[in-house]
């Protein structure tokens, strides 16, 4: 694990702060969004302390690969396979945790 002081999700995988666990392997933690935008909202977060998924895709693909995969297990066991996978990148577009994460928002019919 590689982790940072001031960093809010660091400090949930240190579970300095709480969160409703999900899955947890030894790349990833998938935990519940605190302010939900669906039914099911779940964020995927990797152990290491990558700041986007840009830099994931490049220092490590295959954890970026992986969380799609664990996005398609949450699915699959919640509404049929289906999902919406968000990366915010970047302040201007809403990233407020510099700590890549993926949301996964599923669990109810999602308009386009
Ligand atoms: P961003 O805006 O960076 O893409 O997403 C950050 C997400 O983290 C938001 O959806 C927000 O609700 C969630 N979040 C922020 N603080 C906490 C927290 O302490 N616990 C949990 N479970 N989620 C959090
Ligand atoms: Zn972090």
């Amino acid at each position: 694990m590689c982790l940072q002081d001031d960093c809010i999700f660091c400090k949930i995988l240190e579970k300095k702060i709480p969160s409703t666990p999900v899955y947890e392997d030894n790349l990833v933690y998938a935990f519940n969004d605190i302010n939900p935008k669906a039914a099911i909202h779940v964020l995927i977060i990797p152990k290491k302390h990558i700041q986007n998924v840009t830099e994931l895709s490049h220092n490590d693909p295959q954890t970026l690969l992986h969380i799609i995969d664990v996005a398609q297990q949450i699915a699959d066991k919640e509404f049929h396979g289906s999902y919406r996978l968000i990366f915010n990148t970047g302040k201007e577009v809403g990233q407020s945790v510099f700590h890549v994460h993926a949301h996964v928002l599923t669990g109810e019919y999602l308009s386009e």
